[in-house]
């Protein structure tokens, strides 16, 4: 006989915890389940953790009004009661960002660093225990009974009345099955598609005034994720719908308690939507994906700016001349030519919105400042919601970035909470 709780919650990211602790904090006596398929908890809330407080940051227009954010953010920063940073010389920025036809949001940002957020699950997670929610790590959850209620694991099955699938990002393969399985409609959905730069931050100094700052230009391109003070390019990894796999680069940072390494990175990433009749913008990430894997025998490519400019690769020597003074923290990526793996329009949109960016801040296109590719935010095609809180078939919700109902940490969190609205008017 397998065990059997009211709700199961497939993730243990920002929009699970947030979820679960929603649906306490209205229903205590609930049992729930959280199924973690990494062996430690709490997903993407792991790496930099810096926590945007302002609409839009994160949450998908055609999901969230303004309103909505704003309420939702209220409790989000009620429970992670964040530090939030100071800001300085904004207006400088924001009208020489205007007058080239580009923008400068302002945005509350707290920032924890990687260490800080680890601390921050772990208390998170040991309320939840506390509060009676099982977690269980190391679990990979499969399909779920429409009919049956059960939801198949490694472990084995469960039973639920309620289930929030809540996988994340990585878990975009997995939410199309579910979808396809459970025969939930879908749209396809946007993909961001871009690089990451990493330079030092003299040649970057608006981080001294503005964490994370969130620059908006022509072109639907952005900037997003900025990291600094003690801060690394890592890799990820990501499974195409085929099976193969490809790397992604993203970065994070440790907090100010940690030595400092004097760098900054931040990802220019490009919104993509594809109209009929083209067939799908995951599959098409994912070919840019596998076609940057190709170029870069299996690893992300990485190119000095002074060789971009130059129409040249770069080579090993690129990275130890005198000239290239500080070593890319992404160790095991391939010098070469990111414009052999990226479609021209792609390109063009972000050089150019580089360009924007160092005559607003000079010097961020000095020669030795990296450029690495591709840095893709892939999210699963759209579930077709029935209702406001995320729900996709009786009994069933999905929500968080997977989902495509938020695009950040914080944002995550608010969709775990909206979709718990939802579960708790039917428990
Ligand atoms: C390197 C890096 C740095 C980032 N920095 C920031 C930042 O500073 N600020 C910010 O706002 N956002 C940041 N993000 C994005 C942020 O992490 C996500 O927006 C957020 O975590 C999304 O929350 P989520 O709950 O939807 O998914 P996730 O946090 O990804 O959590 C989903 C969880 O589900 C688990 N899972 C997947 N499939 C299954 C399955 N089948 N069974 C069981 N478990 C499963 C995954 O292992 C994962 O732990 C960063 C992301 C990365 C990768």
């Amino acid at each position: 006989m397998e065990q059997s709780y009211d709700v199961i919650i497939i993730g243990s990211g920002p929009a699970g915890l947030g979820a679960a602790f929603a649906i306490l904090d209205k229903k205590p006596e609930t049992s729930i389940l959280i199924l973690e398929k990494g062996t430690t908890s709490s997903g993407g809330l792991r790496n930099d953790c810096k926590m945007n407080f302002t609409f839009p940051i994160g949450f998908p227009e055609d999901n969230w009004t303004r309103e909505e954010a704003e309420v939702y953010l209220e409790e989000v920063s009620r429970k992670l009661t964040p530090p939030i940073k100071e800001k300085n010389n904004l207006t400088i920025y924001q009208k020489r960002a205007e007058r080239l036809g580009s923008a400068l949001l302002n945005i509350r940002q707290a920032h924890l660093g990687t260490d800080g957020g680890l601390e921050l699950i772990h208390n998170l997670t040991k309320e939840l225990e506390s509060r009676g929610v099982e977690i269980r790590t190391g679990v990979t959850a499969g399909m779920a009974g429409l009919e049956s209620r059960i939801l198949k694991t490694t472990v084995g099955d469960f039973s639920f009345r309620k289930l929030l699938a809540a996988p994340g990002r990585q878990g975009f393969n997995y939410l199309q099955e579910l979808m396809e399985g459970l025969g939930i409609d879908y749209v396809d959905h946007v993909v961001d598609v871009g690089i990451r730069v990493e330079t030092k931050l003299e040649n970057y100094p608006i981080v001294k005034d503005y964490y994370d700052p969130k620059f908006h230009f022509p072109d639907r391109v952005r900037t997003f994720c900025t990291n600094s003070g003690a801060a690394f390019v890592v890799k990820e990894k990501y499974t195409a719908q085929d099976g193969r796999s490809f790397p992604s680069v993203n970065g994070h940072a440790w907090s100010e308690r940690r030595e400092q390494n004097g760098l900054v990175n931040f990802a220019m990433l490009k919104t993509i939507r594809l109209t009929e009749p083209l067939a799908s913008g995951q599959r098409y990430a994912e070919m840019l994906g596998l076609q940057a894997d190709l170029l870069g025998g299996g690893k992300p490519i990485m190119q000095r700016v002074g060789d971009f400019r130059l129409g040249q690769r770069s080579k090993v020597a690129s990275f130890n001349s005198d000239l290239f003074d500080f070593e890319p923290t992404l160790k095991g990526c391939t010098p070469g030519d990111i414009s052999l793996a990226m479609p021209a329009k792609i390109l063009r949109s972000i050089w150019k919105s580089m360009k924007i960016l160092d005559t607003i801040i000079p010097g961020v296109l000095h020669p030795s400042t990296i450029m690495y590719y591709p840095e893709i935010k892939l999210y699963a095609n759209k579930p077709a919601f029935i209702d406001q809180n995320f729900k996709v078939k009786d009994g069933i919700w999905m929500a968080g970035d997977g989902a495509g109902t938020s695009r950040g940490i914080t944002a995550a969190w608010a969709a775990g909470v909206r979709a718990a609205r939802g579960i708790l008017e039917e428990l």
